[in-house]
């Protein structure tokens, strides 16, 4: 397993020095509940090696946490009883990330939670977003 930062709460969880209600884990991934749940079971996976983000973790570990939140969300849908989900990813600061260790929040939702979505609908500028198209094409 690769480097394990000392300054990083998950990587403490990962090695056992830090407590956590985990409850999933392989070989790649661990699961914990968030100690600040948005909702009733939210938890986070989390894979054991340290990457801050979705731009520097590796295709595999990628890949394993993607498994672990469908397993989870499973898990969760078979003994929660919840009406749906999210997946959420935070990269960068500007994005909301606050432990800068890569990681999926599932969050199992609920007909009545008080999660509200975090934009507002609105028209757009079919020229614009044409635009922006091309260049999201254009630098691949
Ligand atoms: P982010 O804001 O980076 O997307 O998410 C970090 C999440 O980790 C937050 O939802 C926060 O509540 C959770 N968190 C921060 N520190 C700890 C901790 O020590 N233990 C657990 N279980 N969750 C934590
Ligand atoms: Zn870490």
């Amino acid at each position: 397993m690769s480097e394990h930062q000392s300054d990083c709460i998950f990587c403490a969880i990962v090695a056992g020095d830090s407590p956590a209600e985990i409850v999933d884990s392989d070989e790649h991934t661990i699961t914990l509940m968030d100690i600040n749940p948005a909702t009733k079971g939210h938890a986070l996976v989390v894979p054991r090696r340290h990457t801050e983000d979705l731009l520097t973790i590796g295709a595999e570990e990628l890949v394993h946490a993607a498994l672990a939140a469908q397993r989870v969300a499973r898990r969760m849908e078979a003994t929660l009883d919840p009406d749906g989900f999210n997946l959420l990813n935070a990269t960068r600061a500007a994005a909301w990330q606050t432990v800068f260790h890569f990681h999926i929040h599932v969050i199992p939702r609920y007909e009545d939670d008080p999660l509200q979505l975090p934009w507002i609908p609105r028209g757009a500028d079919m020229d614009e977003i044409s635009a922006i198209a091309a260049t999201i094409r254009e630098g691949q």
